[in-house]
């Protein structure tokens, strides 16, 4: 007998993602995509999935993600599907996998390197000459997620001029805009930069708007790692919007915050910014909900230090002077600007000792400053190491999350509990991101909606893509879909202990397959690369 429909899904509540109120339906799919929504108690299926008391959304949209490193290792991205989430956007923060051109594979990897560790050696550097073979090997290895890619602005320029501060002459120039116009017609929904990373902190303004241009004539997008996200966040935010309104792409602001104790009063501002902005050109931007970011511990030391490749910054971290001027640098700039407590180094390779420890603690008991102890410290693991620094007030991220152009992303990667990315610590945002909205900002502290928290996580973040048939449930989309129980839906990872799944997701669908069940991980890996015009 002929059923009518590949699966139903019945009894369930539909948060559809466009904000709107939810409803009493069942949601029926065949061939991958949705294909009724209603009353379908009458109606047949292969699969039945029972969603009485759960709220059925689409597949979360994971704006900010740096998985794109780890899904070599991981194709089933497990700590990411685990909490809802069916579409990462990759190559963030102007780190994209390719293309690194030739000869520049090792101080890329360089790069990467703090965050790769071990698993970097998987990686299948050959590939990584274009985005369009990246996205082809992920496409052969068969992945759990979906991946909207962009292409780095960082490793751009990284392949054409190494890690000089400099600037590029015209030749330079042409040959980053033909890197950016190839990685887009292979692919790429636009570019990323992370202006506080070199080699693409060494670009001026109008260096960027020259290679967003290009992209933005492909029609691409420009999401942005800003300058700078404390004392100078909202002269940062500016340049990111002069960069839009001047190369005519649509600018995304990536991981919104006010970062550092004296700067608290920035965030409001800084929305205020960008609400005004929003009026006369289109613009969106993530979060993460934590008041606590994480990044390579090398990115405490100022700019200027990390000029050139690693033996440079070698040979002044050995030097006095050189040393004394960083310290002075850092009082007053850079990441940590003397909140040494604050800087909980959670991964070292070479020195695994210091892991779980405050920076200021492991200073005060070898007798050293922070500062000192800090430049001992990366010579001796070959800046391998790995922090979270806590930089955010809690108040700012409660009205941060309400903000309407605020979506989500998690800023983290896939990991797994048991396997190859089993050693690798995290900040628990890697787990955790999607059920703490739900769960702690949504439910407990009653900040948005359901329906809002559902739309910020899915239907808004389509829209900033352009994502037509993802995002929202309606009938033809494709049937990513994200089952869970809003009564119990949280997250369970904590700094102490970030690699702990959430609880309360309990069915993950991509395109109509079964990608978690009650919670586990099935090891379907329907996901797909999503290509622009692809
Ligand atoms: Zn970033």
């Amino acid at each position: 007998m002929t059923q009518d429909y590949d699966l139903i899904i019945h009894n369930g509540t539909v948060v559809d993602g466009s904000g709107r109120p939810s409803v009493q339906a069942d949601v029926a799919v065949s061939r991958g995509l949705i294909a009724q929504i209603g009353d379908l108690s009458r109606s047949s299926s292969v699969t039945r999935i029972d969603a009485a008391g759960l709220v059925v959304a689409p597949g979360f949209i994971d704006l900010h993600s740096h998985t794109d490193l780890f899904l070599p290792a991981l194709p089933t991205a497990d700590s990411l599907v685990c909490q809802g989430i069916t579409t990462v956007v990759t190559g963030q923060c102007g780190l994209s996998p390719a293309p690194l051109g030739t000869g520049n594979c090792r101080r890329t990897r360089e790069l990467f390197g703090a965050r790769l560790n071990r698993i970097g050696e998987i990686m299948p550097w050959p590939l990584c000459s274009h985005l369009g073979k990246y996205l082809d090997f992920l496409t052969q290895i068969c992945l759990s997620v979906n991946v909207v890619p962009l292409v780095g602005q960082g490793v751009i320029r990284g392949a054409v001029m190494g890690g000089n501060p400099g600037s590029p002459d015209d030749s330079q120039r042409a040959l980053m805009r033909h890197l950016a116009e190839e990685a887009m017609d292979e692919g790429a929904f636009g570019i990323s930069t992370g202006l506080i990373y070199p080699p693409g902190s060494w670009s001026t303004t109008q260096e960027l708007v020259d290679i967003v241009s290009c992209v933005a004539a492909r029609g691409g997008m420009y999401f942005s790692h800003i300058r700078n996200e404390g004392e100078k966040l909202l002269e940062s935010i500016r340049e990111a919007l002069e960069i839009g309104r001047l190369s005519g792409a649509r600018v995304h602001i990536s991981h919104f915050k006010a970062a550092g104790k004296c700067n608290c009063d920035k965030s409001v501002r800084a929305l205020e910014l960008l609400d005004k902005a929003a009026e006369t050109q289109p613009l969106g931007m993530d979060m993460y909900p934590y008041t606590a970011g994480s990044t390579s511990l090398v990115s405490l030391l100022p700019d200027w230090a990390l000029q050139g490749n690693r033996s440079d910054l070698f040979m002044r971290l050995k030097d006095p002077k050189q040393r004394r001027k960083m310290t002075s640098d850092m009082a007053t700039g850079g990441l940590a600007q003397g909140n040494w407590e604050g800087v909980l180094i959670i991964q070292s390779e070479s020195r695994p000792e210091y892991a779980g420890y405050r920076l200021s603690d492991l200073a005060a008991q070898s007798g050293l400053t922070p500062e000192e102890w800090l430049y001992d410290a990366l010579l001796a693991t070959h800046c391998d190491p790995m922090m979270v620094l806590f930089m955010m007030s809690e108040d700012n991220r409660r009205n941060e999350i309400c903000h309407p152009l605020m979506a989500i992303g998690t800023d983290g990667f896939g990991l797994a509990t048991a396997g190859l990315t089993s050693g690798i610590m995290t900040h628990p945002r890697s787990f955790g991101t999607f059920p703490r909205i739900l769960g702690r900002y949504c439910r407990e502290e009653k900040l948005i909606s359901l329906e809002t928290a559902v739309y910020k996580m899915t239907g808004l973040a389509a829209s900033y893509l352009n994502l037509k048939d993802r995002g929202i449930i309606r009938e033809a989309s494709v049937a990513d879909l994200t089952i869970f129980n809003p009564k119990t839906v949280i997250d369970t990872a904590t700094y102490d202990c970030p690699k702990s799944y959430p609880k309360g997701i309990d069915t993950v669908l991509v395109a109509g397959q079964v990608v978690v069940s009650q919670g586990e991980h099935t090891g379907a890996r329907p996901g797909k690369v999503i290509r622009r015009n692809g």
